[in-house]
């Protein structure tokens, strides 16, 4: 009897967990065993690899073949075992040496022929490889950039099985990853280009600086998509650990591109109105792939005539919104992505959707109800909302927006005082902080809350939307260089609520 032993990584969610397979050469009628191993992909795999390894010029054993898979628990699908699988016979048939495969964790799918495929969530398995103790990681060549972003752990790309076989018996060299320079271009439109809609500009810096949520209504062609694009551009770039959060998503989504395989910049996602629940939230089948919601984390998540949207796909939206995270149970187990992202809602006043709103032709029943149905699930959470109005044509001519860079300059400030202050207490934006912590700890001179409090004494806002309004005021007095909001601050961020709906 001859044991072989080699290891890869399982990937549930974003998290990584080492696998260690074992094969075992027994006496007895050639074929192979897979131990305690149901799923149908592992017995497709068994096939794949038995065909590459003799397709790669290797022999395989003439016996009984038993191959195991722990700890037992773990989700065994996929394909991203095969070169593990392989290597584990090749062991145990004394073919290749230990010296190098005890060190190393192997990930990728075989071709017949014994090329090396690329799967998904390299990312998060060389990650989780490396925080296990992991000196080495051999990984499909097209995943070789997004496994090369991960430090503290020697990272080595292959395009076949031979090479790798090679690489053991101190033969060849695998390739070793590019240094990548991140760099900061973004393809995204300048803020310069959104003409007219000073009101609206502001709301989009108010929003980027605050980290809140954002209701943009108004009628259809102007401009609320182009200036929700450009919300990106305006926020800082993702710390280190940030990029790598959003990498390992994008990683498992199977979305990165060899030529652009860190996400530095916050992502912005929009889907349709009319996407499925799974499509939002992350689903299919086996295990459950990241939704939009979590591929926006740390990003935007632009939901454009978010009142067509169904009262399914809206609730859908709850869960992530108050836990910054979800959890999709499927098949092969439960999957967690995380889903903190920023919000952007857009909608058209109402269903006729006419170019101005002097044109409506709907009952005022119905234009109530159109918007009011988000108010529930989404519009609780949203601090600021804006309504845009048509510019008249004359107007145009003499207003040339900020610049991108302009306007990013003041909100990176106004967030570095927000991190100040709120670092201590474990928040790191406006939008985060806590009701009772605004009212008490963070408690504001009697005279500069006075026009919040005459409007709760009338019942016009409401404790949740005094809370709201108390967040923004506090971002404006970030913008604006202050160590607290002033009356001013208060009664502007009371504005920003009248102008929007609800
Ligand atoms: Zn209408």
């Amino acid at each position: 009897m001859a044991l072989g032993r080699a290891h890869s990584v399982a990937v549930t969610g974003v998290d990584g967990q080492i696998v260690e397979i074992e094969a075992d050469i027994g006496r007895g009628l050639p074929g192979v065993h897979l131990v305690g191993l149901p799923d149908t992909a592992l017995q497709e795999s068994r096939d794949r690899v038995r065909a590459a390894v003799t397709n790669s010029g290797a022999k395989w054993p003439e016996s009984r073949v038993t191959l195991a898979l722990s700890p037992a628990t773990l989700p065994k699908v996929g394909s991203v075992y095969d070169l593990a699988l392989a290597c584990a016979v090749l062991d145990a048939a004394r073919q290749v040496p230990r010296k190098r495969l005890e060190h190393t964790v192997l990930l990728g799918e075989l071709a017949l022929d014994g090329r090396l495929r690329t799967v998904r969530g390299v990312l998060p398995a060389v990650l989780a490889a490396k925080n296990a103790g992991w000196s080495t990681a051999v990984v499909p060549m097209p995943a070789l950039a997004e496994a090369g972003l991960v430090d503290g752990i020697e990272v080595l790309g292959a395009d076949r099985l031979t090479a790798v076989t090679d690489w053991l018996q101190g033969k060849g060299e695998l390739a070793a990853p590019e240094p990548f320079d991140a760099g900061t271009v973004s393809a995204r439109g300048d803020l310069s280009e959104v003409v007219g809609q000073p009101d609206a500009r502001w709301a989009i810096e108010v929003a980027a600086a605050g980290a809140h949520h954002l209701m943009l209504t108004g009628p259809p062609g102007i401009g609320k998509t182009m200036l929700a694009q450009r919300l990106p551009g305006i926020l800082p770039p993702l710390s280190e650990r940030e990029a790598l959060e959003v990498t390992a998503i994008h990683s498992v989504a199977g979305l990165l591109t060899s030529d652009c395989p860190l996400i530095t910049e916050a992502p912005f996602i929009a889907p349709h109105h009319t996407s499925s629940v799974s499509a939002l939230v992350g689903g299919g089948s086996g295990m459950a792939k990241p939704g939009a919601v979590s591929r926006a984390h740390r990003g935007i998540l632009f939901l454009d005539e978010c009142a067509e949207m169904g009262t399914k796909a809206l609730e859908a939206l709850r869960t992530p919104l108050e836990d910054g995270e979800v959890r999709i149970a499927r098949r092969d187990g439960v999957a967690c992505y995380p889903a903190r992202f920023q919000l952007i809602l857009a909608a058209n006043p109402c269903p006729c959707a006419p170019a101005r709103e002097t044109d409506c032709v709907c009952a005022p029943t119905i234009r109530r109800r159109y918007l009011g149905r988000l108010s529930g699930p989404l519009l609780d959470r949203v601090d600021l909302r804006i309504r845009m109005k048509a510019v008249a044509t004359g107007a145009l001519m003499d207003e040339v927006g900020e610049s991108t860079e302009d306007v990013r300059g003041r909100v990176s400030a106004a967030r570095s005082a927000a991190t100040e202050r709120w670092g201590p207490y474990g928040w790191r934006t406006n939008a985060e902080v806590p009701g009772p912590a605004l009212r008490q700890r963070f408690r504001l001179p009697r005279e500069a809350v006075a026009p919040l409090e005459r409007l709760l004494r009338k019942g016009v806002v409401t404790a949740r939307g005094a809370d709201r309004a108390l967040r923004v005021a506090w971002t404006l007095a970030d913008l604006a260089g202050l160590d607290a909001p002033g009356t001013d601050q208060v009664t502007t961020a009371l504005e920003f609520r009248d102008r929007g709906v609800g």
